[in-house]
């Protein structure tokens, strides 16, 4: 029996506000939309933490037995600097500024993204479509839009008319949004005039002469507005009615609200059973956020080269890290965090390995399909991986006593015990073994510490001779040491 029938997950639902109990529309099937990057930067750790967390939602429901489809974009085009649809297109500005084709920005921008998830250990999705790739279906959904009375065009652009569908519709139902106080709040900026109401939004936009971005339309030669292009791609590989859709929580408003939007001004019905939202990561308290610069980059976590942290970090250990907090809530960037996570990571690893020589007793001392249940309970709750890795931990506590003789299961228990670790550890977590990944840098970084040890001992004997040859030959191979008050770090 496939396990998804006897475990139910309550998941938050942020158009209802509350958690519900998961019904898939085809039992036995899930189709999940999440809105991918836009590949005009090099992703920084905030994004990855979106991914990660459906990536592990993504998992679970797979380890279930639930067959998923799992379509996550690439945002090619379209994707204007402001949400009001002013300013220029986020591609073709850097293609202007490093003078190369947008598509080469596109390109670059891809690969640095799948490198990422694979450093990751990201599951790829089913489908991962571009916006570019989806013109013609986009401009099929705008002309049907503008069938039925939602959309309207001027000079070439296209815009959907929000107080129009408002008469017959809730715009601001997952936003918890209403249109008089969007009124209220909406200020008309310049390049705007075409808009019939400042809350309107672009399906379509005529490019300026300049704009090299552009296809031919029934409108103008332009380019699709942004959200457009997540609806055309979810509906197109999932349905016009889908399970989940999931993205960070900035999406929610005008983004996901647009969707919405769109999709029942041309298909009648709701797009969305379930909408997920994963929560921010901070740095220093603030948002990690391309536009204010308040970023770290995976391989500046990973390599210890950044001005923010001590050292390096394998990349179990941010993993690790973002599962010890619920991705509903917002989490921290820290030092302290990371180091304590690493701890926490190295003692549940201690606990694998030492569980594959386990010999079993004759009896035992720990309920473990009743653990088992309780690793299920914590997921089903709408994936509250914190709670799982306490539950880990408790088995990882029962695994050193098995060891020294203070406990004890049976040949089956233990085998179910085995089972249940690897089957959360890698499967749904997503970890890699410290002896598999990551242990390259983490032997290096084991190696450098020593030489550190080994110069403060040689200055210690004032061989200060000594002492600059390990400094000037780690940077020579790239390892800068940082004197500071607390002590020596390094970074590679
Ligand atoms: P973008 O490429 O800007 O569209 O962002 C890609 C994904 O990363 C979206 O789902 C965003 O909501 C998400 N995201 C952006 N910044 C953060 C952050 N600081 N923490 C978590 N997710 C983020
Ligand atoms: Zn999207």
């Amino acid at each position: 029996m496939q396990l998804y029938k006897e475990q139910k997950i309550q998941l938050y639902n942020t158009l209802s506000g509350k958690k519900e109990t998961f019904q898939p529309i085809e039992d036995g099937y899930v189709g999940m939309y999440v809105c991918g990057p836009t590949v005009y930067s090099n992703v920084h750790l905030g994004n990855v933490r979106t991914f990660m967390s459906f990536d592990m939602i993504f998992r679970y429901l797979k380890h279930l037995g639930y067959k998923v489809r799992y379509v996550r974009n690439i945002t090619d085009a379209g994707h204007l600097e402001n949400d009001a649809d002013v300013g220029e297109d986020k591609i073709t500005k850097k293609a202007r500024l490093e003078q190369i084709e947008p598509m080469e920005v596109v390109q670059r921008y891809t690969v640095d993204f799948h490198n990422v998830l694979k450093t990751f250990n990201f599951l790829p999705p089913s489908i991962e479509p571009t916006a570019t790739g989806h013109i013609i279906e986009q401009i099929e959904l705008i002309k049907t839009i503008i069938d039925n009375g939602f959309g309207y065009v001027v000079n070439g652009s296209v815009y959907f008319d929000v107080h129009k569908f408002n008469e017959t519709n809730d715009y601001g139902k997952l936003s918890k949004r209403n249109l008089e106080d969007l009124i209220h709040n909406t200020r008309a900026l310049d390049g705007q005039s075409d808009k019939k109401n400042p809350q309107d939004f672009a399906l379509w936009k005529r490019a300026e002469p300049q704009h090299i971005m552009r296809w031919p339309s029934p409108w103008s030669d332009g380019f699709p507005g942004w959200h457009l292009e997540c609806t055309a791609m979810s509906t197109k590989y999932l349905g016009d009615n889908f399970d989940i859709h999931g993205g960070g929580m900035d999406l929610k408003f005008p983004h996901h609200e647009c969707e919405i939007a769109q999709s029942e001004a041309a298909k009648g019905q709701t797009p969305v059973n379930y909408w997920m939202h994963a929560n921010m990561l901070q740095l220093n308290g603030q948002r990690m956020s391309k536009s204010t610069g308040n970023t770290v980059n995976p391989d500046e976590l990973l390599s210890g080269n950044n001005k923010f942290f001590s050292k390096a970090y394998a990349p179990s250990v941010i993993r690790f890290f973002n599962a010890q907090s619920s991705y509903r809530s917002v989490l921290d960037l820290t030092d302290d965090g990371l180091q304590a996570s690493e701890k926490g990571f190295h003692r549940l690893m201690d606990a694998m390995h030492l569980l594959e020589d386990l010999k079993p007793g004759k009896s035992s001392t720990f309920n473990v399909a009743e653990w088992r249940q309780k690793c299920y309970d914590a997921m089903n709750d709408d994936f509250n991986s914190p709670i799982l890795i306490a539950h880990l931990f408790e088995a990882a506590k029962q695994v050193n006593q098995i060891k020294a003789g203070a406990a004890s299961l049976t040949a089956e228990d233990l085998e179910l015990l085995k089972q249940t670790m690897h089957a959360f550890t890698f499967d749904v977590l997503g970890l890699v073994n410290a002896t598999e990944t990551g242990s390259g840098t983490e032997k290096l970084a084991g190696a450098v510490e020593l030489l550190i040890q080994l110069r403060q001992e040689a200055r210690a004997n004032k061989d200060f001779a000594l002492s600059d040859k390990i400094r000037d030959e780690l940077a020579a191979k790239g390892i800068q040491l940082n004197d500071g008050k607390d002590g020596t770090t390094f970074s590679f």
